[in-house]
């Protein structure tokens, strides 16, 4: 048991998803000596795309290193899914540079596939019927200071009219209508996003690629892929496999051994806590409607009521060095009650953390290198694009796209020197951090 008063009888560092849906070996087989597409990773991406392949009647087989699958981040996420918003959310105007340099065109074209894939993880958990406490709930985000009000708005405006998300402006004196807090300064509304329980999504997937014909292999590290004639021979630590494709979706658990995206992605560790239970009433009292909410401040938070209305479940980058779960949580709650001073008193049960993958031009990234096919780097919003991106990369594969992905082949960007371990995070995160505090000072 941990002692100190904000952590309930047997605090728990595991997410508060896997009470329902811990992440298990359950249909794992011994890799094969060949497959016709091995895949790297089984998060959604990998678990979509493998998904997809056997669909199409290509035999796929996915290796994951840990002894259970999806211990990465798709059983750890906050579950918030939407579209649009984080495009490009790069600060410093870095989403009007990557616009630029992209055109008008490309970034467009961006905005409604990113509207599709919403659409089309909708479709997917009523295909296979997958009970994920799936809760469209639309989502509100605070502006920090005024003037992200009005950096809100224009997003909203050009947002409207591109995809069809409903995004509206809610000003400061309604914002009780959503939010019982008075540290944002208004926020943008849409729609057309929700909520849903991660875990159970990632096992879903997961039972709808086996059912469809995939096999997977956990247990099984991916050391090295090397080309072997016009396929590929990729090792492993239970022994090597023959394969005519690979995919690598391994995002922000990339490891050396998959050097080149190791360089362009930059893990951060994400945090979040789980309230102890709480009568519906006060839960609902602080977010009527059921929002899915964040914040517009450098180091972002996303929270929401668990899909019982019974907790509150907050997260954020509690620390950018790393630190233990208590000290996190510690941090969090006070986060936390920042927003619902009401909250004060309240014990938390779960607090844990996994890694998201942030890249140097804050865009997702789609392709192929050296031949190996990959889908990386969600900046936190990976929930739809990866699950949406997996199915285009077995698409891609099994030729059954309708038309290349407006993310594919964009150049994938790094910067001299780094090899992948974010050494400067600490530095940065705790600059930003004074910047979100300087910027309330003089709000
Ligand atoms: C705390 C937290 C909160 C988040 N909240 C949200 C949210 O609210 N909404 C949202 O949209 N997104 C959110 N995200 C991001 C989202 O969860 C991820 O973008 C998404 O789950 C990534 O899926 P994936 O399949 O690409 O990777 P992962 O699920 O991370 O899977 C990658 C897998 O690859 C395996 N692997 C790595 N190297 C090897 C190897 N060499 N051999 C074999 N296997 C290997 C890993 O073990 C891992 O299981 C959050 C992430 C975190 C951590």
């Amino acid at each position: 048991m941990t002692s100190g008063s904000i952590f309930a009888e047997g605090f728990k560092t595991t997410p508060w998803w896997w009470e329902w849906a811990p992440p298990t070996a359950e249909g794992s087989v011994p890799p094969p000596r060949e497959t016709e597409v091995a895949i790297i990773g089984s998060g959604y991406g990998g678990l979509s795309c493998a998904l997809e392949l056997a669909r199409a009647g290509v035999g796929a087989h996915v290796l994951e290193q840990e002894a259970v699958f999806g211990a990465g981040a798709s059983t750890r996420n906050g579950g918030g899914v939407g579209f649009a918003t984080n495009l490009g959310k790069g600060r410093s105007g870095q989403g009007s540079a990557i616009e630029q340099q992209l055109g008008p065109e490309r970034m467009q074209a961006m905005l409604l596939e990113s509207q599709e894939s919403f659409v089309h993880l909708e479709h997917l958990i009523q295909r296979e019927r997958i009970e994920c406490h799936y809760w469209p709930t639309g989502r509100f985000v605070g502006a920090a200071v005024p003037r992200h009000y009005d950096r809100l708005a224009r997003q909203a405006e050009k947002l409207n009219k591109t995809v069809e998300g409903d995004f509206r402006m809610l000003p400061r004196e309604r914002q009780h209508e959503q939010i019982k807090t008075d540290l944002f300064y208004g926020g943008l509304m849409s729609e057309r996003s929700g909520r849903l329980h991660p875990a159970l999504l990632h096992k879903g997937i997961r039972d709808a690629a086996r059912r469809a014909g995939a096999t997977m292999s956990a247990g099984t590290k991916v050391t090295g892929v090397e080309r072997d004639g016009a396929g590929f021979v990729v090792r492993t630590t239970a022994g090597d496999i023959k394969a005519r494709e690979v995919v690598a979706t391994t995002n922000g658990y990339t490891g050396p051994e998959l050097a080149w995206w190791r360089r362009r992605l930059v893990p951060v560790r994400s945090y979040i806590i789980a309230t102890e239970e709480m009568p519906e009433e006060r839960v609902r009292a602080l977010i009527p409607h059921g929002r899915t909410i964040a914040d517009t401040k450098r180091v972002l938070s996303y929270f929401g009521m668990s899909q019982d209305r019974r907790r509150i479940l907050y997260g954020g980058r509690a620390s950018f060095a790393g630190d233990t779960p208590e000290n996190t949580a510690r941090t969090l709650h006070t986060m936390m009650c920042a927003v619902f001073p009401e909250l004060a008193g309240v014990k938390i049960t779960h607090g844990w953390t996994g890694f998201v993958a942030f890249t140097f031009d804050a865009l997702p990234h789609f392709g192929q290198h050296d031949g190996i096919h990959y889908a990386m780097g969600c900046n936190g919003s990976g929930v739809v694009n990866m699950t949406w991106f997996g199915t285009q990369l077995g698409r891609k594969i099994a030729r059954t796209q309708n038309r290349p992905s407006a993310f594919d082949g964009i150049g994938f960007p790094t910067r001299p020197l780094y090899t992948g371990r974010p050494w400067f995070l600490p530095i940065v995160g705790e600059w930003y951090r004074f910047r979100d505090r300087l910027d309330r000072w003089l709000a």
